[in-house]
């Protein structure tokens, strides 16, 4: 922990109060919001006034919300609340990575981490507490699963992000792209996520580009088939292996769906957005796994006419991982050949090691019900 540069740590609650049956306004979208206040009598466009109290201004209580009449607010109070999650840890690291571990009103931990680039700020965030998905690389997956989280609680992780940046008062420290990469399997919570991304794009809330918010999945080819149909937005693929033997293996749902329906599944995907949208794929590099020039030149046959962005991405280890991380040299080689053969390929740098918030490291404090990795569940933050 030597070299974190700052570590922020709240004392562990004592007893967190949530208001009961009251609805909690930070998980409506647009329509839901319109209809919440057709709900209680009032006119359609409080929506879009309450979104911006709330999502722009940083506003939670009602009595703040000074365009609103005396009365409404008084039914607001009343009938509804603005709920975030509770910061448990906030560290920053040495590299300006930030990340946060969330408490669930249930009692679980989720993370949520901010990560600074010249040009743009990208929060990842948390769409299930852990994962059901077992992929044998991730540290996430050896956690299990134990549920879906709410719209309110995905977009919670974007409020509290936003604002405590905010804080920081520093130049570059702001939001401008969404990636649903941290724990869990987005399209296996379809609704409450389609629901977020509905938020995040909102012109009246966080106000993100169609092409700066991306859900990124393992390949659930069903919920890619739903998710192209209703939005349009950025598709990262996690892929990892070029023939269903190895994918097999390092990506289970292969099984459910193999290569060949999760490549369709793409190109289907391309098809309903403009012109200009490609995939993204996601490709961890395991030392001697799938690090080779022969799976570098099958990657492109798999691959060929769907446009593509390549993201090379170095292991991040953990303990038990058994896997270790492909040199430099196999990286190098191994994008160079992705490169000669025309695709755009990003080695993707590791961000945030320092404080454990990189790719496949955020593993959040669960209660697993699926008891599948019981031996490995056990929380790595001493709060109890
Ligand atoms: N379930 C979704 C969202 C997770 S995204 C998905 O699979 O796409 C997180 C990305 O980090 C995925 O591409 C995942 O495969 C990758 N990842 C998981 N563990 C990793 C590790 N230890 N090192 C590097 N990348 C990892």
């Amino acid at each position: 922990m030597s070299d974190v540069q700052q570590q922020i740590e709240s004392n562990p609650p004592l007893q967190v109060v949530f208001q009961s049956n009251a609805i909690n306004l930070l998980g409506l979208d647009r329509a839901g919001m319109e209809d919440f206040f057709t709900s209680i009598g009032e006119k359609k466009f409080r929506a879009s006034q309450v979104m911006k109290w709330i999502h722009q201004l940083g506003v939670t209580d009602f009595q703040e919300m000074n365009n609103l009449s005396k009365d409404l607010r008084t039914r607001l109070s009343e009938t509804a609340c603005v709920e975030n999650l509770k910061v448990a840890q906030d560290q920053i690291s040495t590299d300006g990575t930030r990340k946060w571990l969330l408490q669930l009103m249930d009692g679980n931990f989720i993370e949520a981490v901010f990560i600074p680039e010249d040009d743009r700020g990208t929060l990842c965030v948390s769409s299930q507490v852990g994962c059901a998905l077992d992929c044998s690389f991730c540290s996430t997956g050896r956690q299990g699963f134990n549920r879906n989280l709410t719209t309110s609680e995905i977009i919670s992780q974007v409020w509290l992000a936003a604002h405590l940046l905010e804080e920081e008062k520093k130049p570059g420290r702001k939001i401008t792209n969404v990636v649903m990469m941290g724990m869990g399997e987005p399209l296996l919570n379809f609704d409450n996520v389609v629901r977020a991304v509905r938020i995040m794009m909102d012109d009246f809330a966080y106000g993100l580009s169609k092409r700066r918010v991306t859900v990124s999945t393992a390949g659930v080819v069903p919920a890619m088939d739903r998710l192209g149909d209703i939005i349009d937005m950025r598709l990262a693929v996690s892929l990892h292996a070029t023939n269903d033997e190895l994918r097999d293996e390092l990506v289970p749902v292969n099984k459910k769906y193999p290569l060949k329906e999760l490549m369709a599944a793409c190109r289907r995907f391309i098809d309903k957005q403009n012109a200009r949208s490609r995939i993204t794929f996601e490709y961890v590099m395991l030392d001697g796994i799938n690090d080779q020039p022969e799976h570098a030149r099958e990657l492109v046959r798999l691959l060929k006419g769907i446009p593509t962005l390549m993201n090379l991405i170095p292991f991040n280890p953990f303990e038990g991982s058994g896997y270790r991380t492909s040199s430099k040299r196999a990286v190098v080689r191994f994008r160079d050949i992705l490169h000669q053969s025309g695709m755009t390929t990003v080695v993707r740098k590791t961000r945030g090691e320092d404080i454990d918030a990189a790719c496949g490291q955020l593993a959040g404090k669960i209660e697993d019900k699926s008891r599948r990795h019981r031996r490995f569940a056990e929380p790595r933050f001493g709060m109890e």
